[in-house]
């Protein structure tokens, strides 16, 4: 009998890859951080013996949740303003409060909470685009979360970086400083086309190469962001940045809500991963991205809820949710985007799109234990014919009951184990009385 360090044993383990696969009374293996094992709970019980042992008789256990767009910061500023269109919301209120406010010690109180709220929903991994990505590091490094730090480029001047040299040289540091870690990675975040010109954009296609990691964009996010382009330059943003030659397995396009027959194929044929964010493109009325078409068409369709200042949470059970439901009024189909569908881009997808796939995204042997263990014994989840459109179609993140990312117990039994929860609330409601003075 060999000894591990935990087995985790579940009524219902769904691995997500094989898709829609459900495997009954099974056990979960772990040993120095790995799933080194998954099989029938007898099996388990006779050929291993474990430090710690975990009994879910009523839960099912998936892979974490992979947010693949985040401005994780931002959660300080959820709710200061909302019913606005984009454009309204970023410039006259997002962007000068950012100005004011967002430094250091911000970004790291605006992490623990966005961090704290993403692990209780059961998300072990983020991509995250904002400033002072140093401050985001030191948070995830202490809450044991797994994240990819934007290396963020925009073409204006903020209080982290006062010039695209100086952003380039930040975001060359953030990755020097994270180069070893066994949970953060890093890519290349510049902000969108109409804040970033082409000679950047050539440098991060060149920088990205030689470091090996993914870039992440906001593009085609509005109809006035493609109409404005058009009215400037004659041509629609997603030509301009494939005749760049951005367009690759590495870019990650964030919204996507206006793409034409044409440019979905250009997508298809070199490798575009989307980041679909269905809240907030409902909320900011940004439009709606095809994703039944994008999958059909082949192309990796991922899910992510942006800044909690537009959606206004971090909850990767309602994207996913809302990713199948709208995809269906989209497609005017209820066959499109089927829940085992949504699963995979709610997790694999994810995982492929961050060049992680090989560490995390699925439960299987090998891979990082990111797990979460979801509560199905509650009236909300009752009754339970088919594990997968539960977990998609009935399941809210706070039965999400324990977590592990690389085999460390993040949240038990709903109580985060690496973040002060009392101390995230103090700092916040003090953020929220400073930024009231200023904005009331
Ligand atoms: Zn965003």
């Amino acid at each position: 009998m060999k000894n591990v360090d935990l087995m985790v044993h579940a009524r219902w383990v769904v691995p997500v890859v094989p898709k829609a696969q459900v495997l009954e009374h099974y056990s979960v293996i772990i040993h120095q951080n790995r799933i080194i094992d998954l099989l029938p709970q007898q099996q388990a019980k006779d050929a291993y013996s474990a430090s710690l042992e975990h009994d879910f008789e009523h839960h099912c256990i998936m892979p974490g949740l992979i947010n693949n767009h985040t401005h994780a910061a931002m959660s300080l500023f959820r709710g200061l303003a909302d019913d606005l269109p984009l454009m309204t919301w970023l410039n006259e209120h997002i962007w000068p409060a950012e100005a004011q406010f967002v430094s250091d010690h911000f970004v790291e109180d605006g992490s623990k909470l966005a961090i704290a709220e993403m692990l209780r929903g059961g998300t072990t991994c983020f991509n995250d685009m904002y400033f002072y990505p140093e401050a985001t590091a030191r948070v995830v490094e202490q809450s044991g979360i797994r994240a990819s730090l934007g290396m963020t480029i925009i073409d204006f001047p903020t209080s982290w970086a006062s010039s695209v040299e100086e952003y380039f040289q930040k975001g060359q540091q953030l990755h020097d400083q994270v180069r070893y870690s066994d949970r953060i990675t890093t890519s290349y975040a510049p902000h969108a086309p109409y804040t970033v010109s082409d000679g950047p954009l050539e440098t991060i296609i060149t920088n990205a190469e030689e470091l090996d990691v993914p870039i992440s964009m906001h593009i085609h996010e509005t109809a006035s962001e493609t109409n404005d382009a058009v009215a400037a330059n004659g041509e629609r943003p997603l030509s301009r940045l494939k005749n760049l030659g951005l367009l690759s397995p590495r870019l990650n396009a964030v919204h996507m809500t206006q793409l034409t027959d044409e440019e979905i194929t250009w997508c298809a044929e070199s490798g575009v991963n989307i980041v679909h964010c269905p809240e907030s493109n409902l909320k900011l009325a940004s439009g709606f991205c095809p994703i039944a078409k994008l999958v059909n068409a082949g192309v990796n369709v991922t899910l992510g809820t942006d800044g909690a200042a537009s959606n206004n949470d971090l909850d990767m059970f309602a994207e996913m949710r809302q990713a199948a439901l709208l995809a269906k009024a989209v497609a005017e189909d209820a066959t499109a985007i089927p829940a085992a569908t949504a699963l995979e881009m709610a997790t694999i997808n994810g995982a492929k799109a961050l060049g992680i796939d090989n560490l995390t995204g699925s439960l299987e042997i090998g891979k990082a234990a990111d797990l979460i263990a979801i509560d199905f014994s509650q009236l909300e989840t009752q009754p339970c014919y088919d594990v997968i459109s539960q977990l998609v179609y009935a399941t809210d993140r706070c039965y999400v009951t324990d977590v592990w990312v690389d085999g460390k117990h993040l949240l038990n039994n709903r109580q985060l184990t690496t973040l002060n929860n009392a101390e995230i609330i103090h700092n916040t409601q003090q953020w929220t009385q400073k930024i009231k003075q200023v904005n009331a």
